[in-house]
């Protein structure tokens, strides 16, 4: 049976997905510990860094 192979590969590639639009909408990311944001901080939630970068594309 290949059908819980092919299963497994669709989950994965939707996990893919996931975390790739996730990486997408971050709009800032700290420049500490590299955490991903999805709105503007004044403190990074994950170290508490002050150095908040937006991000640029
Ligand atoms: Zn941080």
């Amino acid at each position: 049976m290949s059908l819980f192979n092919d299963i497994g590969r669709k989950v994965e590639t939707l996990k893919q997905e996931v975390e790739k639009a996730s990486d997408d909408e971050a709009t800032h990311q700290c420049s500490e510990c590299e955490t991903r944001l999805y709105t503007d901080h004044d403190e990074c939630p994950d170290c508490g860094s002050t150095a908040v970068l937006p991000l640029s594309d």
